[in-house]
Protein backbone atom coordinates (compact mmCIF):
# COMPACT_ATOMS: atom_id res chain seq x y z
CA UNK A 1 0.00 0.00 0.00
CA UNK A 2 0.80 3.68 -0.94
CA UNK A 3 0.27 6.44 1.54
CA UNK A 4 0.11 9.54 -0.93
CA UNK A 5 0.92 12.77 1.30
CA UNK A 6 -1.08 15.87 0.50
CA UNK A 7 1.49 18.61 -1.23
CA UNK A 8 1.84 20.87 1.63
CA UNK A 9 1.70 17.80 4.53
CA UNK A 10 5.00 18.83 6.89
CA UNK A 11 7.68 16.53 7.90
CA UNK A 12 6.49 15.98 11.55
CA UNK A 13 3.07 14.21 9.98
CA UNK A 14 5.01 12.06 7.20
CA UNK A 15 6.85 10.98 10.18
CA UNK A 16 3.94 11.00 12.66
CA UNK A 17 2.33 8.39 9.56
CA UNK A 18 5.60 5.95 9.16
CA UNK A 19 5.62 5.60 12.84
CA UNK A 20 1.45 4.46 12.80
CA UNK A 21 3.02 2.35 10.02
CA UNK A 22 5.57 0.77 12.28
CA UNK A 23 3.11 0.49 15.00
CA UNK A 24 0.89 -1.83 13.05
CA UNK A 25 3.67 -3.72 12.52
CA UNK A 26 5.10 -2.86 8.36
CA UNK A 27 7.60 -1.32 7.38
CA UNK A 28 7.30 2.21 5.95
CA UNK A 29 9.44 3.56 3.27
CA UNK A 30 8.92 7.49 2.99
CA UNK A 31 9.78 8.80 -0.17
CA UNK A 32 10.18 12.25 -1.02
CA UNK A 33 8.85 13.67 -4.61
CA UNK A 34 8.76 17.11 -6.49
CA UNK A 35 5.29 17.30 -6.03
CA UNK A 36 4.39 14.94 -2.76
CA UNK A 37 5.76 12.49 0.01
CA UNK A 38 4.53 8.83 -0.63
CA UNK A 39 5.22 6.27 1.82
CA UNK A 40 5.27 2.64 1.02
CA UNK A 41 4.28 -0.25 3.16
CA UNK A 42 5.97 -2.88 3.32
CA UNK A 43 6.31 -6.25 5.02
CA UNK A 44 2.44 -7.12 5.61
CA UNK A 45 1.60 -10.18 4.32
CA UNK A 46 -2.34 -9.68 3.44
CA UNK A 47 -3.97 -6.73 2.98
CA UNK A 48 -2.96 -3.77 4.99
CA UNK A 49 -5.04 -3.29 7.93
CA UNK A 50 -5.62 0.64 7.65
CA UNK A 51 -6.45 1.46 10.74
CA UNK A 52 -6.40 5.17 11.04
CA UNK A 53 -4.09 5.94 8.83
CA UNK A 54 -6.67 7.59 6.31
CA UNK A 55 -7.76 10.23 9.11
CA UNK A 56 -4.34 10.95 9.71
CA UNK A 57 -3.17 14.91 9.22
CA UNK A 58 -1.18 15.38 5.89
CA UNK A 59 -2.25 12.18 4.17
CA UNK A 60 -4.31 12.79 1.08
CA UNK A 61 -4.96 9.37 -0.16
CA UNK A 62 -4.51 5.35 0.67
CA UNK A 63 -3.45 3.34 -3.02
CA UNK A 64 -3.58 -0.15 -3.09
CA UNK A 65 -0.53 -1.11 -4.69
CA UNK A 66 -1.56 -4.67 -6.88
CA UNK A 67 1.53 -5.06 -8.77
CA UNK A 68 4.02 -7.70 -6.81
CA UNK A 69 6.90 -4.84 -6.65
CA UNK A 70 6.09 -1.49 -5.20
CA UNK A 71 9.35 0.43 -4.31
CA UNK A 72 10.78 0.17 -7.94
CA UNK A 73 7.78 1.45 -9.40
CA UNK A 74 6.81 4.60 -10.17
CA UNK A 75 3.60 4.57 -8.64
CA UNK A 76 5.89 4.98 -5.52
CA UNK A 77 7.95 7.51 -6.79
CA UNK A 78 7.37 9.01 -10.34
CA UNK A 79 10.91 11.29 -10.65
CA UNK A 80 13.64 9.05 -12.18
CA UNK A 81 16.05 8.27 -9.64
CA UNK A 82 19.96 9.83 -9.89
CA UNK A 83 22.55 7.89 -7.62
CA UNK A 84 25.17 11.16 -7.09
CA UNK A 85 28.72 10.33 -5.61
CA UNK A 86 29.93 13.23 -2.87
CA UNK A 87 32.23 15.15 -3.67
CA UNK A 88 32.09 14.31 -7.79
CA UNK A 89 30.11 14.87 -10.65
CA UNK A 90 30.15 11.50 -11.49
CA UNK A 91 26.41 9.96 -11.37
CA UNK A 92 24.28 7.31 -12.97
CA UNK A 93 20.39 8.62 -14.10
CA UNK A 94 21.07 12.01 -15.01
CA UNK A 95 21.42 13.58 -17.90
CA UNK A 96 25.11 12.39 -18.30
CA UNK A 97 25.70 8.84 -19.26
CA UNK A 98 27.24 6.59 -16.70
CA UNK A 99 30.56 4.99 -18.50
CA UNK A 100 31.89 2.08 -16.85
CA UNK A 101 34.54 0.70 -18.02
CA UNK A 102 37.85 -2.28 -17.15
CA UNK A 103 39.11 -5.67 -17.80
CA UNK A 104 36.71 -8.12 -16.72
CA UNK A 105 38.91 -9.26 -13.59
CA UNK A 106 41.80 -7.88 -11.82
CA UNK A 107 45.02 -9.92 -12.73
CA UNK A 108 48.02 -7.24 -11.44
CA UNK A 109 48.81 -4.10 -10.68
CA UNK A 110 50.01 -3.75 -13.94
CA UNK A 111 47.35 -4.78 -16.18
CA UNK A 112 45.00 -2.84 -13.69
CA UNK A 113 46.77 0.53 -14.13
CA UNK A 114 47.53 0.08 -17.87
CA UNK A 115 43.00 -0.13 -18.42
CA UNK A 116 42.31 2.34 -15.96
CA UNK A 117 44.93 4.72 -17.04
CA UNK A 118 43.66 4.38 -20.97
CA UNK A 119 39.39 4.22 -20.08
CA UNK A 120 39.84 7.34 -17.89
CA UNK A 121 42.03 8.90 -20.25
CA UNK A 122 38.32 8.27 -22.77
CA UNK A 123 36.57 9.99 -20.46
CA UNK A 124 34.77 6.68 -17.97
CA UNK A 125 34.21 8.02 -15.07
CA UNK A 126 33.48 4.42 -13.32
CA UNK A 127 36.25 2.08 -13.43
CA UNK A 128 34.51 -2.06 -13.09
CA UNK A 129 37.08 -5.13 -12.40
CA UNK A 130 36.40 -8.36 -10.55
CA UNK A 131 38.17 -9.73 -7.65
CA UNK A 132 35.59 -12.06 -6.84
CA UNK A 133 34.64 -13.83 -9.91
CA UNK A 134 32.02 -16.24 -10.58
CA UNK A 135 33.24 -18.56 -13.22
CA UNK A 136 31.81 -21.61 -14.76
CA UNK A 137 34.50 -23.65 -13.94
CA UNK A 138 35.99 -24.25 -10.72
CA UNK A 139 39.24 -24.55 -12.69
CA UNK A 140 39.22 -21.37 -14.07
CA UNK A 141 41.00 -17.68 -12.36
CA UNK A 142 38.68 -16.98 -9.76
CA UNK A 143 40.21 -13.52 -9.06
CA UNK A 144 42.38 -12.11 -6.62
CA UNK A 145 40.16 -11.38 -3.79
CA UNK A 146 41.12 -8.79 -1.25
CA UNK A 147 44.06 -7.93 -3.40
CA UNK A 148 42.24 -6.85 -6.21
CA UNK A 149 40.00 -4.49 -4.42
CA UNK A 150 43.29 -3.15 -2.66
CA UNK A 151 44.24 -2.45 -6.36
CA UNK A 152 41.12 -0.49 -7.46
CA UNK A 153 41.18 1.23 -4.00
CA UNK A 154 44.51 2.59 -5.51
CA UNK A 155 43.32 2.86 -8.87
CA UNK A 156 40.35 5.05 -7.49
CA UNK A 157 43.02 7.69 -5.60
CA UNK A 158 45.67 7.84 -8.70
CA UNK A 159 42.83 8.51 -11.66
CA UNK A 160 39.74 9.54 -9.42
CA UNK A 161 37.60 7.13 -10.72
CA UNK A 162 34.63 5.37 -8.81
CA UNK A 163 35.29 1.80 -8.34
CA UNK A 164 32.05 -1.01 -9.54
CA UNK A 165 33.35 -4.27 -8.46
CA UNK A 166 31.27 -7.64 -7.35
CA UNK A 167 30.40 -9.19 -4.64
CA UNK A 168 29.73 -13.05 -5.11
CA UNK A 169 28.53 -14.21 -1.02
CA UNK A 170 27.45 -12.51 2.08
CA UNK A 171 31.37 -12.94 3.15
CA UNK A 172 32.61 -11.09 -0.26
CA UNK A 173 30.32 -8.19 0.15
CA UNK A 174 31.59 -7.31 3.67
CA UNK A 175 34.94 -6.95 1.91
CA UNK A 176 33.75 -5.06 -1.03
CA UNK A 177 31.30 -2.80 0.66
CA UNK A 178 34.31 -0.70 2.13
CA UNK A 179 36.39 -0.67 -1.10
CA UNK A 180 33.82 0.05 -3.76
CA UNK A 181 31.56 2.67 -4.79
CA UNK A 182 29.02 0.34 -6.48
CA UNK A 183 28.64 -3.02 -5.46
CA UNK A 184 27.55 -5.43 -7.99
CA UNK A 185 25.90 -8.54 -7.94
CA UNK A 186 26.04 -10.59 -10.77
CA UNK A 187 24.28 -12.52 -12.87
CA UNK A 188 24.39 -15.98 -11.53
CA UNK A 189 23.24 -14.11 -7.98
CA UNK A 190 20.25 -12.29 -9.31
CA UNK A 191 17.87 -14.15 -7.81
CA UNK A 192 20.25 -15.27 -4.47
CA UNK A 193 17.89 -13.49 -2.20
CA UNK A 194 19.90 -13.48 1.08
CA UNK A 195 22.52 -11.89 -1.39
CA UNK A 196 20.52 -8.64 -2.33
CA UNK A 197 18.87 -8.65 1.00
CA UNK A 198 22.35 -8.03 2.39
CA UNK A 199 22.95 -5.44 -0.36
CA UNK A 200 19.83 -4.10 0.74
CA UNK A 201 21.82 -3.70 3.85
CA UNK A 202 25.20 -2.16 2.74
CA UNK A 203 25.83 1.33 2.63
CA UNK A 204 26.70 1.86 -1.37
CA UNK A 205 24.79 1.86 -4.36
CA UNK A 206 24.33 -1.65 -6.01
CA UNK A 207 24.29 -2.50 -9.32
CA UNK A 208 22.03 -5.54 -9.97
CA UNK A 209 22.72 -7.40 -13.56
CA UNK A 210 19.58 -9.23 -15.00
CA UNK A 211 19.77 -12.86 -14.74
CA UNK A 212 20.49 -15.39 -17.58
CA UNK A 213 16.75 -16.07 -18.07
CA UNK A 214 14.76 -13.35 -15.73
CA UNK A 215 11.89 -11.57 -16.95
CA UNK A 216 11.43 -7.69 -16.66
CA UNK A 217 9.44 -8.88 -13.90
CA UNK A 218 11.76 -11.04 -12.02
CA UNK A 219 14.50 -8.79 -12.77
CA UNK A 220 12.72 -5.85 -11.00
CA UNK A 221 11.31 -8.04 -8.14
CA UNK A 222 15.34 -8.24 -7.44
CA UNK A 223 15.94 -4.77 -7.30
CA UNK A 224 12.61 -4.74 -5.10
CA UNK A 225 14.72 -7.09 -2.74
CA UNK A 226 17.48 -4.99 -2.15
CA UNK A 227 15.20 -1.45 -1.96
CA UNK A 228 13.11 -3.58 0.81
CA UNK A 229 15.72 -3.67 3.06
CA UNK A 230 16.05 0.43 3.07
CA UNK A 231 18.97 0.50 0.11
CA UNK A 232 17.05 2.57 -2.29
CA UNK A 233 20.24 3.34 -4.71
CA UNK A 234 19.85 0.47 -6.78
CA UNK A 235 21.04 0.44 -10.59
CA UNK A 236 19.91 -1.99 -12.99
CA UNK A 237 22.28 -3.52 -15.35
CA UNK A 238 20.86 -5.46 -19.02
CA UNK A 239 23.45 -7.90 -19.90
CA UNK A 240 21.92 -10.36 -22.45
CA UNK A 241 19.12 -13.63 -21.77
CA UNK A 242 19.61 -16.97 -23.16
CA UNK A 243 18.63 -17.68 -26.24
CA UNK A 244 18.46 -20.03 -29.59
CA UNK A 245 21.15 -17.47 -31.03
CA UNK A 246 24.63 -19.05 -31.42
CA UNK A 247 25.81 -16.22 -33.09
CA UNK A 248 26.32 -14.31 -29.70
CA UNK A 249 27.08 -15.56 -26.30
CA UNK A 250 23.76 -14.15 -25.00
CA UNK A 251 21.18 -12.23 -26.84
CA UNK A 252 21.26 -8.48 -25.74
CA UNK A 253 17.53 -7.26 -25.16
CA UNK A 254 17.46 -4.03 -25.69
CA UNK A 255 13.83 -3.11 -25.50
CA UNK A 256 13.92 -4.28 -21.72
CA UNK A 257 15.53 -0.50 -21.26
CA UNK A 258 12.27 1.63 -22.48
CA UNK A 259 10.42 -1.45 -20.80
CA UNK A 260 12.03 -1.07 -17.21
CA UNK A 261 11.85 2.82 -17.70
CA UNK A 262 8.44 2.57 -18.04
CA UNK A 263 7.98 0.69 -15.13
CA UNK A 264 10.41 1.87 -12.96
CA UNK A 265 12.37 5.23 -11.74
CA UNK A 266 15.10 3.21 -11.23
CA UNK A 267 18.34 4.05 -13.86
CA UNK A 268 19.81 1.17 -16.02
CA UNK A 269 22.70 0.77 -17.89
CA UNK A 270 23.80 -2.03 -20.84
CA UNK A 271 26.32 -4.30 -21.11
CA UNK A 272 27.17 -5.16 -24.47
CA UNK A 273 30.12 -7.54 -23.34
CA UNK A 274 28.83 -9.98 -21.74
CA UNK A 275 25.25 -9.35 -23.81
CA UNK A 276 27.14 -10.05 -26.74
CA UNK A 277 30.29 -11.88 -25.75
CA UNK A 278 32.07 -10.79 -29.28
CA UNK A 279 34.68 -7.71 -29.51
CA UNK A 280 33.07 -7.09 -32.50
CA UNK A 281 29.72 -6.36 -31.30
CA UNK A 282 30.08 -4.41 -28.62
CA UNK A 283 30.79 -1.09 -30.53
CA UNK A 284 27.70 -0.95 -32.48
CA UNK A 285 25.49 -2.45 -29.64
CA UNK A 286 27.51 0.37 -27.37
CA UNK A 287 25.84 2.68 -29.86
CA UNK A 288 22.39 1.19 -29.96
CA UNK A 289 22.28 1.47 -26.27
CA UNK A 290 22.32 4.81 -26.14
CA UNK A 291 20.27 5.34 -28.90
CA UNK A 292 17.40 3.38 -27.05
CA UNK A 293 17.95 5.47 -23.54
CA UNK A 294 19.81 3.92 -21.51
CA UNK A 295 21.74 5.75 -18.69
CA UNK A 296 25.14 4.10 -19.20
CA UNK A 297 27.37 1.72 -20.69
CA UNK A 298 29.69 -1.35 -18.85
CA UNK A 299 32.15 -2.03 -21.20
CA UNK A 300 34.89 -4.40 -20.85
CA UNK A 301 38.26 -3.13 -21.80
CA UNK A 302 42.05 -5.09 -21.62
CA UNK A 303 45.16 -3.82 -22.23
CA UNK A 304 46.15 -7.09 -23.61
CA UNK A 305 42.82 -9.04 -24.55
CA UNK A 306 44.47 -11.87 -26.14
CA UNK A 307 46.07 -12.45 -22.68
CA UNK A 308 43.30 -11.72 -20.67
CA UNK A 309 42.19 -14.45 -17.76
CA UNK A 310 38.75 -13.95 -18.73
CA UNK A 311 36.54 -12.72 -21.10
CA UNK A 312 39.36 -12.15 -23.04
CA UNK A 313 37.07 -12.59 -26.73
CA UNK A 314 34.57 -9.39 -25.35
CA UNK A 315 37.50 -7.31 -24.11
CA UNK A 316 37.77 -3.80 -26.37
CA UNK A 317 41.14 -2.89 -26.76
CA UNK A 318 41.87 0.29 -25.34
CA UNK A 319 41.96 1.76 -29.32
CA UNK A 320 38.81 -0.21 -29.99
CA UNK A 321 37.35 2.20 -26.74
CA UNK A 322 38.76 5.70 -27.53
CA UNK A 323 36.56 4.74 -30.53
CA UNK A 324 33.34 3.48 -28.94
CA UNK A 325 33.63 6.85 -26.88
CA UNK A 326 33.94 9.02 -30.09
CA UNK A 327 31.02 7.28 -31.30
CA UNK A 328 29.12 7.65 -28.06
CA UNK A 329 30.04 11.03 -27.92
CA UNK A 330 28.07 11.86 -31.33
CA UNK A 331 24.74 9.96 -30.42
CA UNK A 332 24.28 11.36 -26.94
CA UNK A 333 23.10 14.63 -27.79
CA UNK A 334 20.90 13.30 -29.98
CA UNK A 335 19.10 11.68 -27.61
CA UNK A 336 19.59 14.41 -25.08
CA UNK A 337 22.50 13.14 -22.70
CA UNK A 338 26.35 13.95 -22.24
CA UNK A 339 29.30 12.02 -21.65
CA UNK A 340 31.80 13.74 -19.21
CA UNK A 341 35.15 14.87 -21.14
CA UNK A 342 37.95 12.76 -22.01
CA UNK A 343 40.27 13.34 -18.81
CA UNK A 344 44.31 14.41 -18.47
CA UNK A 345 44.37 13.52 -14.68
CA UNK A 346 46.56 10.60 -14.91
CA UNK A 347 48.61 12.41 -17.76
CA UNK A 348 49.48 14.55 -15.17
CA UNK A 349 49.69 12.11 -12.54
CA UNK A 350 52.49 10.04 -14.65
CA UNK A 351 54.26 12.85 -15.69
CA UNK A 352 54.66 14.67 -12.20
CA UNK A 353 55.56 10.95 -10.71
C1 LIG B 1 31.00 -9.43 -15.06
O1 LIG B 1 30.49 -8.31 -15.05
O2 LIG B 1 32.22 -9.64 -15.20
C2 LIG B 1 30.12 -10.61 -14.99
C3 LIG B 1 30.54 -11.77 -14.49
O3 LIG B 1 28.90 -10.36 -15.49
P1 LIG B 1 27.55 -11.25 -15.49
O4 LIG B 1 27.21 -11.45 -14.04
O5 LIG B 1 26.60 -10.36 -16.22
O6 LIG B 1 27.85 -12.53 -16.22
MN1 LIG C 1 33.36 -10.61 -17.59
Amino acid sequence: MLVVMQAHATEEQVRAVCRKIESLGYRAHPMPGAQRTAVCVTGNRGEVEAGTLEEMAGVQELIRVSKPYKLVSRDFKEENTVITFPGTDAAIGGPGLAIIAGPCAIESREQAFAAAERVSRAGAQFFRGGAYKPRTSPYSFQGLGEQGLQIMAELRDKFGMKIVTEAIDNESLELVEQYADVVQIGARNMQNFSLLKRAGRCRKPVMVKRGMSATLEEFLMAAEYVMSEGNYNVILCERGVRTFADHTRNTLDLSVVPAVQRLSHLPIVVDPSHGTGKRNKVTPLSRAAIAVGADGLLVEVHPEPDQALSDGMQSLYPDQFDELMTQVRQIAPVVGRTVAATSTRETAAVVSS
